[in-house]
């Protein structure tokens, strides 16, 4: 036993009951305290940093910001803006022994495909901005089978984190698509299933809180390669999916037990509506298991669009399609003009794809693919206006000419 009379000055052991001591001008820091002193810095720097994204954002600046983004859908981001802000109010004030525990609020953002349920969680993670990944549901499998571990996506987010663990574990995840790892037939299965139930059970785990212990360059994990520990506990899960056919079971419901639509003759896009009255039970006749249910508290309804928020979609969010083609061609410095006629020609074309607002951008680009090859070496235009013929029938658009020809 070494003979010393240096102490911590923290905790006042002495240099032969610790391991090391750090000598610093007349004072002395065991590496247990070191330790404590390192988890105390990194847990202040987390609430400071979560603090931060807390005073600016009151429910009603989130949705301020989503509005900035996304058109319509006001029921899903008001739910989403509340939800957000309950998570983080609950971030800043964790006490273990506190009674009362505020648990994670999880969203299921439902909705038909191409209406915005991928743009609210991405819209969300950059004006909060924390580390952000999206996931698809489908190519997810239990451990140990073909396809990706559900771990895989923490792996996503912790490249979206630059690497760092804390930053990571306060991140959001996106996970699409989920409406695909419903058990088929609704009823419980008696054998594994790799793609619904097991899956499930697997994102339940990380849903709930976990720590996950990752590879951080993704693959599979190999016993030679450092895994890195991320907790889930403070992640926040979006998950999304059209849920075709849980309309049958709300209406179903709502209608008593009756028979529900007749698919053949009415769209199920058109019944989006119907989501608004979703209920836990509902989605467990869907398919999904009870606990998962538990985990995402928050059902967010999102509607199909229509042709007013459609035409909005192009015109009005900060990144709308239309201003990305005007900037384009601004850099040739060219004014490029969009008829009311050629953009209500663009929503019609676009709805009969049944895509959503996902639609919109092709359309414009198959209209516009002639005239982006010309117009660079057009020299002399200085305006050019679509038309609802160059949408429909692939007409040339019209274009002034830079020298007035006044007489
Ligand atoms: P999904 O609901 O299938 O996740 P996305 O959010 O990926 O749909 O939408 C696809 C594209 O359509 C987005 O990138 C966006 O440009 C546009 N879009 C869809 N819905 C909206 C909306 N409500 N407001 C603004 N743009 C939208």
């Amino acid at each position: 036993m070494k003979d010393t009379k240096l102490f911590c000055s923290f905790c006042a052991s002495s240099e032969s009951e610790v391991d090391f001591l750090v000598e610093g001008e007349n004072v002395y820091i065991c590496d247990c305290c070191v330790n404590k002193a390192s988890d105390i810095v990194n847990e202040n720097m987390k609430k400071s940093y979560m603090g931060l994204s807390m005073n600016m954002q009151k429910p009603l600046d989130i949705n301020r910001r989503l509005n900035e983004h996304i058109i319509g859908q006001e029921k899903a981001k008001r739910i989403v803006s509340v939800a957000v802000y309950n998570h983080f109010k609950r971030l800043n004030n964790r006490n273990d022994e506190d009674e009362v525990q505020i648990e994670k609020s999880n969203i299921l953002l439902v909705g038909p495909t191409g209406t915005g349920k991928t743009l609210i969680a991405s819209s969300l993670a950059k004006s909060l901005n924390v580390p952000f990944a999206i996931a698809d549901a489908t190519v997810l499998t239990e451990a140990g089978y073909v396809g990706e571990d559900v771990e895989n996506i923490l792996v996503r987010l912790f490249q979206a984190a630059d690497y760092d663990v804390s930053r990571a574990e306060m991140g959001i995840i996106y996970i699409d698509e989920i409406d695909k790892i419903a058990r088929k037939d609704g009823n419980p299965s008696i054998t594994r299933d790799v793609s619904g139930e097991g899956v499930q059970q697997a994102l339940l785990k990380m849903l709930e809180g976990t720590k996950a212990n990752i590879p951080p360059k993704g693959g599979r994990k190999h016993p030679e390669q450092p895994l890195v520990t991320i907790d889930t506990t403070n992640i926040l899960f979006i998950c999304g999916g059209a849920f075709q056919g849980l309309e049958d079971i709300i209406e179903r419901r709502l209608s008593g037990g009756g028979m529900g639509f007749n698919r053949d003759v009415k769209e199920t896009v058109e019944d989006s509506h119907l989501f608004k009255n979703a209920l836990p039970s509902d989605l467990q006749k869907y398919g999904f298991i009870p606990e998962l249910i538990g985990r995402m508290p928050v059902i967010a309804p999102l509607e199909a669009l229509t042709d007013v928020a459609m035409l909005s979609i192009l015109t009005d969010p900060k990144n709308a399609l239309v201003k990305q083609y005007k900037k384009l061609f601004d850099l040739e410095k060219v004014h490029l003009e969009f008829t009311p006629q050629a953009l209500k020609e663009i929503v019609k074309i676009a709805k009969d794809r049944k895509t959503g607002a996902r639609a919109l951008r092709s359309v414009i680009e198959e209209a516009m693919l002639d005239i982006m090859f010309e117009v660079p070496s057009m020299t002399d235009i200085d305006t050019c206006i679509i038309t609802d013929d160059v949408i429909k029938d692939a007409a040339a658009p019209i274009f002034k000419m830079l020298k007035k020809q006044t007489a």
